[in-house]
């Protein structure tokens, strides 16, 4: 049986960090879930469709295929056989992930995935619902989160490790 760690929380409170270190130290597999979505933004981007137009996304969605591979240890995420995973962290990209993960044919599509991967693989997940909907029976889940004025000063000046 595959061991799950969920770790779900507000943004900023932490979770991809805290999710990498733990995922490295039991040696499990880090699952950045929020990855998967960006990777749809992609698809949606090259292709010039709006986003603000639900029945576009969810026709546009069948299309879409989206995979993870790890090399050396580090998730590298597959878009219709392309490795998209440099253009991830783009602006641009990061808001239509947001505007796109509104859409329940996009949640679904990509549910299956996490769930695919929770079952073959021991993972640490993190996002927003990985304990509530998409592994409910996780092994371990934990909800993560901090004061505001911690969540708010972002990644770089949270974590020492960065702030080198
Ligand atoms: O965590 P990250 O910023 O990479 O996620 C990109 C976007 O994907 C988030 O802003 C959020 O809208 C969406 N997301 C989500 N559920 C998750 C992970 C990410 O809706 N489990």
């Amino acid at each position: 049986m595959a061991y799950s760690i969920a770790i779900d929380g507000p943004a900023g409170a932490g979770k991809s960090t805290i999710a990498k270190i733990a995922a490295e130290k039991l040696g499990f597999t880090y699952v950045d879930t929020g990855a998967m979505f960006r990777a749809m933004a992609v698809y949606f981007i090259d292709r010039g469709i709006d986003v603000k137009n639900a029945e576009s996304v969810g026709e546009a969605v069948g299309n879409v295929e989206v995979s993870i591979e790890y090399e050396d240890g580090v998730q590298q995420i597959i878009l219709n056989g392309d490795n998209v995973t440099k253009r991830l962290r783009d602006e641009e990209v990061g808001k239509t992930a947001s505007a796109v993960a509104v859409y329940p044919s996009v949640r679904e599509k990509l549910l299956e995935l996490q769930r695919k991967l929770a079952a073959e693989l021991n993972v640490v997940m993190d996002g927003r619902d990985i304990g509530t909907c998409v592994l409910p029976d996780a092994t371990c889940k934990i909800y993560l989160t901090a004061g505001v004025d911690l969540r708010s000063l972002g990644k770089r000046a949270r974590n020492p490790i960065l702030r080198r």
